[in-house]
């Protein structure tokens, strides 16, 4: 099997320079606000500010007014802001960040009708060591995932070593959710997981240059499973309440390796 399965699209080098423009908007509201994030700030102010910086580059939130099947309202904020045992798809709120918290901000914005989709995890002053430590190994998948992806790959390799990294430094990859791969839709195909087991063997695929994904691990400090939080239907926290990390980059796959997208550059 050569080549991918058709419902993968693959890319113009044009429309790689659109998600790119679209990613530059993702990296300036993480990098502002990153230097935002301090305590006493709510995630609720971040997302005001997310949402002016989004639009006045001339672009809409992507996150905003999103279904989901479990939840019982349209997602109301421009960012997701994850704290301490949330996951991912934390909704913003007024409670202040506090001293030692960690907080994983996930943007995405569609600019021109391309999308960007980005997340990092900030700590508020000098987490513990254990808690240092998970940020350090998330970030890390997420750039293994980035050095060894190349064409002609099978994502599952890569998946394998993102996987690989993270058990032997004692920490847990979530399964439930999973990258994606990304274009004039927030969420198009391919599924791109974290982690790989018999499950994933019908859904593996090759890499080929022009296909643009959102890879982002997921990662706990204690067991991987997840539920959601509340009746809302949105956040989703560890099960075990251990704390939790997320990095994303929207990457396309080259004739070489792979071009990131949302690195600002
Ligand atoms: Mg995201
Ligand atoms: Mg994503």
């Amino acid at each position: 099997m050569n080549s991918a399965p058709a419902k993968i699209v693959i890319k113009s080098p044009r429309e790689v320079e659109l998600l790119r423009a679209a990613g530059r908007v993702v990296r300036q509201v993480l990098s502002e606000l990153g230097a935002l994030i301090r305590p006493g700030v709510s995630t609720a102010e971040l997302d005001a500010r997310a949402e002016e910086l989004i639009r006045r580059a001339g672009g809409t939130p992507l996150f905003k007014g999103v279904r989901h099947p479990q939840a019982r309202m349209p997602f109301p904020a421009s960012i997701c802001a994850s704290v301490n045992e949330q996951v991912v798809h934390g909704i913003p709120n007024e409670r202040p960040l506090a001293e030692g918290d960690i907080v994983s901000v996930d943007c995405g914005v569609r600019l021109k009708g391309y999308c960007g989709d980005a997340a990092e995890t900030f700590a508020l002053g000098r987490p513990v060591p254990r808690v240092e430590r998970l940020l350090a190994v998330t970030r890390e998948a997420l750039e293994i995932a980035i050095r060894e992806i190349g064409p002609g790959q099978r994502w599952s390799r890569v998946a394998k070593q993102m996987q690989k990294f993270v058990e032997d430094n004692g920490f847990s990859v979530v399964r439930e959710f999973v990258g994606h791969g990304i274009g004039q839709e927030m969420h198009e195909e391919p599924k791109v997981p974290n982690y790989y087991d018999r499950s994933q063997r019908q859904v593996d695929f090759e890499l080929r240059p022009g296909m643009t994904l959102a890879i982002e691990p997921m990662v706990t400090a204690g067991r991987p499973e997840v539920k959601l939080a509340d009746a809302s239907g949105w956040a989703v926290v560890t099960r075990d309440g251990s704390w939790a990390a997320h990095y994303e980059h929207t990457v396309a796959v080259t004739s070489e390796g792979a071009d990131v997208l949302t690195n600002g550059r």
